[in-house]
């Protein structure tokens, strides 16, 4: 039998990105290698279908690229939580504080039929901030919001804690 793939050694990590201190997790490795990204997106599957929801909501940018494959394996719709003015129509926003300003997350009005059983999907939660807000965002417009999947958890910086819903996460990696 093959060993396990570590599919945490194939994350590239860029310090310093974007800005001094940061370890940056580039998921752009996993994505490129095909065995690794088949087996990253059956492993989330496999959290998502834990809450057996009817909706998959991804995160923009690189929480779309879980989410759409996700989506598309297990027959489940997809919606795009967008960054402000990306858009087009009606939409509901949610702003939130970041550690310097505000930030707005939109989604398109009409998409989700009221109550449907929701998982967020990112690549990545550290402080949570994002995440928490697109739970909010989602829950103004209808969704019951079941719980939220992350490719990676940083560990040690409460955003797990401060989410709201049940998270389960792929990997937990130093944060
Ligand atoms: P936060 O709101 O602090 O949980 O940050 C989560 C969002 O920022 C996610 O959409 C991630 O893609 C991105 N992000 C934050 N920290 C990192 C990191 N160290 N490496 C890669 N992406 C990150």
């Amino acid at each position: 039998m093959s060993a396990r793939l570590d599919l945490a050694a194939v994350v590239r990590r860029v310090p310093n990105f974007p800005k001094p201190g940061i370890l940056f997790y580039d998921i752009s490795t996993v994505l490129a290698d095909p065995v690794a990204w088949r087996a990253a997106v059956d492993r989330m599957d496999r959290l998502v279908d834990h809450w057996q929801p009817d909706l998959l909501a991804g995160i923009e940018s690189r929480g779309f690229l879980f989410a759409a494959a996700l989506a598309y394996r297990a027959g489940r719709g997809l919606v795009m939580v967008r960054k402000v003015g990306k858009l087009p129509g009606a939409v509901v926003s949610h702003s939130y504080d970041l550690e310097y300003g505000s930030d707005t997350l939109q989604v398109s009005e009409g998409l989700v039929p009221p109550g449907s059983r929701t998982v967020l999907v990112d690549d990545l939660i550290a402080t949570g901030g994002t995440a928490r807000a697109a739970v909010s965002l989602l829950g103004k417009v209808g969704a019951d919001v079941v719980g939220a999947a992350f490719f990676i958890e940083l560990e040690g910086l409460g955003g797990v804690e401060r989410l709201g819903v049940p998270a389960r996460s792929l990997l937990k990696l130093e944060g």
